[in-house]
């Protein structure tokens, strides 16, 4: 079975905004088994989508049809759909009426552009969304399949991960397709495929990598009857890999690092308390991301000055004079400050170069010094990233959140 997708946006033609959705359909697809042969982009005119969707169809199977939904003049998917198809549109009186109690109940205009998301192709099918007010659509005619889905990020990807992909699933065989991502950090991706790559050549669960700036997923792809089947076939593998993998899986799915950070320390009642130089408070963001942190996180500091080290986190001066800010003895000084000051069962510091031209007292761009403190003392860890200035810090803040998490799970066991 084949597919294409269509993008479809002026603003996405004019470089204003990125295609991000195009390259999540194409690994839906993958998951299900659906060969994806072609990825289009057409701007909003009725008559080139419509020829677009044409030509796809054509070619493949499947067509899934990104953007261009919602009710103003420019949305112009749903009519170029039913031109290419040669379907008239219907309107359906019970999602119009659904339509004008959302706009009623928020006291916002109604027009009669916005009746038109009621409308669809005399073969499609609505597709609910929960989270907006154009539907999705799924025509079938003539042996051929076209999605429709809609633009904002909040209403694609929920449609494109919930139903569409249970949609295109059973229209691979009447099989379920369903994956589980397991995030892996502080192990390069060579390294991670060193380790699993027999259990790569295996069809079902299938098994892959995919390196993500600072993390690498293995996704596991299973095909059964139900979802409960699917993890079935799935569980053995993920134990595998966390038998061979250890402490680097740190999560499944969609969790963050921080999230994990945040659960492990609520699970072993534990605080933590974060200094840090390079990051800017970037550590501090992440984890109060996360709903809850602060029954483990106590607070920050963010210390550029060599005073503010010196004055906030009591760093002793002969350090600094001693040793420069980027090094081993100023983040583990910084760690116990945090500690000490915070009252907290850990203390966080971090230290670098950032870069992006100059040495810092000798001190290469990429330097990055991490310190834990706890009660059984500090333990600090020596990084050297590549990268632009903000790939380094956005790279110390993972390697400062798995360092934490590294030394929580260490007196866990
Ligand atoms: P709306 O009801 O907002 O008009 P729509 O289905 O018509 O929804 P568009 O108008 O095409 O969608 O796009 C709305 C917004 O969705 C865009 O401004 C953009 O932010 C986002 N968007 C659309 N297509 C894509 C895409 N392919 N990748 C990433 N974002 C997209």
């Amino acid at each position: 079975m084949t597919a294409e997708i269509l993008s479809v946006g002026t603003e996405l033609l004019l470089g204003q905004i990125v295609d991000t959705h195009a390259p999540r359909m194409a690994r839906i697809l993958a998951d299900c088994g659906i060969s994806c042969m072609r990825r289009t982009t057409v701007g909003d005119n009725l008559e080139r989508v419509a020829e677009a969707v044409g030509e796809s169809l054509a070619g493949c199977d499947v067509l899934v049809t990104i953007g261009g939904l919602g009710p103003t003049m420019d949305d112009v998917t749903r009519d170029a759909i039913a031109q290419a198809l040669g379907d008239s549109l219907i309107r359906e009186a019970d999602v119009e009426s659904r339509l004008r109690q959302f706009f009623a109940s928020r006291g916002a205009a109604w027009s009669e552009t916005i009746a038109r998301q009621a409308d669809r192709p005399e073969s499609a099918q609505f597709i609910e969304n929960p989270n907006g007010t154009a539907p999705g659509l799924v025509c079938e005619k003539n042996g051929k399949t076209v999605f429709a889905l809609p633009g904002p990020k909040g209403e694609f990807n929920p449609m494109a991960d919930g139903p569409v992909r249970q949609m295109l699933g059973r229209l691979q065989g009447g099989q379920v397709i369903h994956s589980r991502v397991l995030r892996i950090v502080g192990m390069g991706e060579s390294h991670v495929e060193d380790l699993v790559r027999d259990l790569m050549s295996g069809d079902n669960p299938s098994v892959a990598p995919y390196a993500h700036p600072n993390e690498v997923h293995l996704r596991l792809t299973a095909r059964s009857q139900s979802i409960e089947g699917a993890e079935k076939v799935i569980e053995p593998v993920d134990a595998e890999i966390r038998r061979r993998l250890g402490d680097a899986v740190f999560g499944v799915d969609d969790v963050t690092l921080e999230e994990a950070v945040v659960e492990l320390l609520r699970e072993c009642s534990k605080t933590v308390g974060v200094a840090e130089s390079i990051t800017g408070g970037e550590i501090c963001a992440r984890i109060t991301n996360v709903p809850g942190c602060s029954e483990v996180f106590a607070g920050g500091f963010v210390t550029y000055a060599l005073e503010a080290k010196i004055e906030l986190l009591g760093v002793p001066k002969t350090v600094l004079e001693r040793f420069g800010p980027v090094s081993s003895e100023t983040a583990q000084a910084m760690a116990e400050g945090a500690r000490e000051r915070l009252g907290t069962d850990f203390g966080l510091g971090v230290t670098g170069n950032a870069g992006p031209t100059s040495d810092i007292d000798g001190k290469p761009v990429g330097l990055v010094y991490v310190a834990v403190a706890s009660s059984s003392g500090v333990e600090v860890f020596e990084h050297r990233f590549r990268g632009l200035r903000e790939d380094i810090r956005r790279r110390a803040s993972q390697a400062a959140l798995a360092a934490v998490r590294g030394v929580a799970r260490g007196q866990q066991h």
